[in-house]
Formats: structure tokens, sequence, C-alpha cells
């Protein structure tokens, strides 16, 4: 052990001590405010694994309070039985906390449970040294405490590289902030019990800065994690809206729309309409040329609709070879003519399956809200354009129609 002493003059040792204390409170500011944000984040979003991440913090915060001597000095100055004795407590607290957070954040339960139950057991070796530590013994919790340390940077970082090699990306920081961590931690045992360096007391400090940088590299990682569940959410949301085959909304992406109408139509006074759509006897492709090539067009008339129709447009399909638009114009003869420019580049644009060029036609149904307090239904409007449909399907297919109160009428 090798102890460096320094002589000053009192406005040097002041201005020491100064820097020492701005070190101390970028240290622990910083610490403080990771854990507000932890917090945070688990409250809003029920995250335990951001809770487990405030308490990790919480614990190294009590463990470097305790070995730089800090809390002695200004915290508890007369509880010296909590000093002494309680640094293998607070230490053995730490290990667990550390062990605790990186198996929930790591996914060691699903994804490396062996692993995992050497993670648990290492947890109940320590709450057993803390409880021995409360009962007196020293010898026994100081090897344990020691042998704890060690496996612990090999541990984690072990666990943190398995996973990121299997696909777990934001493990990566987990690997990097532990690697850093035992790096600082092998300088300061180093240093401490061996001859190689005479560095006296400064790879502790060293150690502390590997300590913030390793909690900042996790928060990273935590900051990763939860983007990526954000982006997970969010991509179960728009799947559960989305129709697999051609990947327009689903009917339940029209009833969703149906349902922000209401709001929508208080900003955009124009009014709304639906445009039903359904393919000429769709059954004898499928019967002539197999079920492939019926669902080949399908998709072909996802693409055509997003190519006719804006990017306001709610464009779905409604189930089988029929399709739904809800969209909002000027007037009826607006969307008269995007109907009638997706039925005529339908029909002019067979669909190529194998040797075969498919022909095919379609017929559109138009219904209008004309003011959202008198509107009828979801349901009777859409009846209202299907039975426009009908009435084309009935004119002879190939045409579009436009529900007119009394009775439909033909327009093409
Ligand atoms: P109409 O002109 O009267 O509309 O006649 P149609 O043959 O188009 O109508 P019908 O309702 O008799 O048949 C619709 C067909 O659509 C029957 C069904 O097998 C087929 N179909 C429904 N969903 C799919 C799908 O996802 N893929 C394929 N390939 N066919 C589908
Ligand atoms: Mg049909
Ligand atoms: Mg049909």
């Amino acid at each position: 052990m090798t102890l460096g002493f320094t002589l000053d003059t009192p406005p040097a040792f002041g201005a020491r001590q100064q820097r020492e204390h701005l070190g101390f409170g970028v240290f622990y500011g910083a610490l403080s405010i990771m854990i507000i944000m932890s917090l945070i984040f688990a409250i809003a979003l029920k995250q335990r694994n951001a809770a487990y991440y405030a308490v990790f913090l919480l614990s190294t915060i009590l463990f470097w309070l305790k070995l730089n001597g800090i809390g002695f000095q200004y915290l508890w100055p007369d509880a010296v039985w909590w000093h002494n004795e309680g640094f293998h407590i607070v230490y053995l607290l730490f290990v667990g906390c550390a062990l605790q957070f990186s198996k929930s954040f790591l996914q060691l339960d699903s994804l490396a449970p062996r692993l995992n139950r050497v993670f648990a057991t290492l947890q109940l070796l320590a709450l057993a040294g803390i409880v021995a530590r409360l009962l007196g013994l020293y010898e026994p919790v100081l090897m344990l405490s020691f042998a704890l340390l060690v496996v612990l940077t090999f541990v984690i970082p072990f666990a943190s590289y398995k996973v990121w090699r299997d696909g777990l990306d934001y493990a990566f920081w987990s690997l990097l902030a532990w690697l850093l961590y035992a790096v600082g931690l092998l300088l300061s045992i180093i240093s401490a019990s061996t001859s190689l360096f005479s560095w006296g007391m400064t790879p502790l400090f060293y150690a502390q800065v590997a300590s913030l940088l390793e909690t900042l590299f996790l928060m990273i990682g935590l900051s990763k994690w939860l983007i990526q569940l954000e982006l997970e959410r969010q991509k179960a949301i728009s799947q559960a809206n989305e129709d697999a085959l051609t990947g327009l909304g689903n009917r339940r992406r029209l009833q969703l729309a149906f349902t922000q109408l209401k709001d929508a139509m208080v900003i955009d006074h124009r009014p709304a309409f639906v445009l039903m759509i359904d393919l000429d006897y769709f059954k004898q492709i499928n019967d002539t040329f197999g079920h492939d090539a019926g669902d080949k067009v399908l998709t072909e008339v996802g693409s055509l609709l997003l190519r006719i129709c804006r990017e306001s447009d709610v464009v779905t399909r409604y189930g089988g070879e029929e399709f739904a638009i809800l969209l909002r114009a000027q007037d009826v003869d607006t969307v008269v003519q995007v109907a009638e420019r997706i039925r005529v580049e339908f029909a002019s644009s067979p669909t190529k399956h194998h040797d075969h060029m498919i022909e095919h036609t379609l017929c559109c149904g138009i219904a209008e809200i004309m003011n959202i307090d008198q509107q009828p239904s979801v349901q009777e409007m859409m009846k209202h354009a299907d039975e426009a449909l009908y009435q084309a399907k009935a004119a002879g297919r190939n045409q579009s129609h436009v529900y007119a109160h009394k009775q439909p009428h033909h327009i093409v």
C-alpha cells in the first residue's frame, strides 16, 4: 500500500479543495439527475427496468459516499459504526442491485436462463453476506465481498457480450459500461495491493470517473431500450391496423378513421365520402388462374389505389376483394373523378401472371357525408356505398355509381 502526501500553501489547498468539491458535485449531480430521469421513465412508462436502474444508481451513490469519505465528513460524522462496519453492507447492496438491473435489462430469464440462475445465486450470496455482517461476522464477509467484486467484473460483461452477440443491440452499452468499470477497478486493486504503481489514492479517482462513465453508458443503453420498445409498440399498432397482403389499412383502420372524422371535420369543413370498390367476377379469376394469381391482382389494386389517392385519404382493404376509401373532397364530382380514374386504369392494365395477361374490371360505389351532425351511422354510410356498388354491378359492372338518398343514379 502506498500513500501520497502533498504539502500545500493555504491558497493552493483552498484551490485544490474547490476542485475536489467541483468534481464531487459533478459526480453526484449527474447521478442524481439520472436517478430522477429513470424514476420518471419507471413511473410514466411503467417500466420495471428503469426502476431497478434508479435503485442501482442510489446504491452507487451510497457506495461512493462511503468510499471517498464524503458521507462521513459531511453527512454522518457521528455514525462511526455505520461508516466503518456498514461499508460491506453497502457494497453488497450495490452488487445485488447491479445484478438485478443487469438481469432484467439483458432479459436473461428468456435469453440466457443459465446465466440468469448464476446471477440469482450471486444475489443470494450478497444477501447472505449482508445478513452475516449484521450478525457481526467480519472476515468471511470481507472474503465474500472481494470474491463477488471479482466475479461481478467478469460475469456482467460476459452476459452483456453473450446477449449482444445473440442480437440484443442495446446490450452493447452494458458491455462497454461494465468493461470500463472493470478497468477502473482493476487499476485500483493493482495500485492498492501491489507496488507496481506508486499512485497513492489517485486510482480511486479514476475508478470514480469510470463509475460515472459506466452509469452514463448504462443510461444510454436504457434510452436505446426505451426507443426500441416504442418502435415495437408503434409497429404492433400499425400491424394491427394493416392488411398483410396489400399493405393497405384494414377494416379496423377504417373504423378508427371514422371515429376521428368528427374532430377532423371541425378543422376541415369539406364533406367526407366513402368510396367502395368491388372487383368484377373475381371468383372467376381465382378459378381460372389460381389463388396466387388472385392475390397478385389484389396486390396490384393496392398499389393502384395508393398511386391514385392522396396521402390524406384512408385507403383500406375492407375484406376479400372489396376495398373502401374514406376521403375528403370539395364536391362529389371530384370523388367521381377519382373513382373513374381507378376504374379506367384498372380496366386498362391487365395483370401479368406467368404467361397470362389477366383482364379485369371493378365497380365503385360512392356515398357522401354532408354534415357530420346529420351523419348517418358508419354502418349506414357503408350500406349506402354498398347500395351504390350493387347498382353498378346490376347495371352491367365496370362502372361507378353515387348513392342518391332516394335512388342511386347512374353516372357512367
Ligand atoms: P362480382 O362481380 O359479383 O363481385 O363477383 P365476384 O366473383 O367478384 O364476387 P364473389 O363474392 O362471388 O367472389 C369473391 C371471391 O373473392 C371469392 C373469394 O374466394 C375471393 N377472395 C376473397 N379473398 C381473397 C384473397 O385474399 N385472395 C384471393 N385470391 N381471393 C380471395
Ligand atoms: Mg365482393
Ligand atoms: Mg366481386
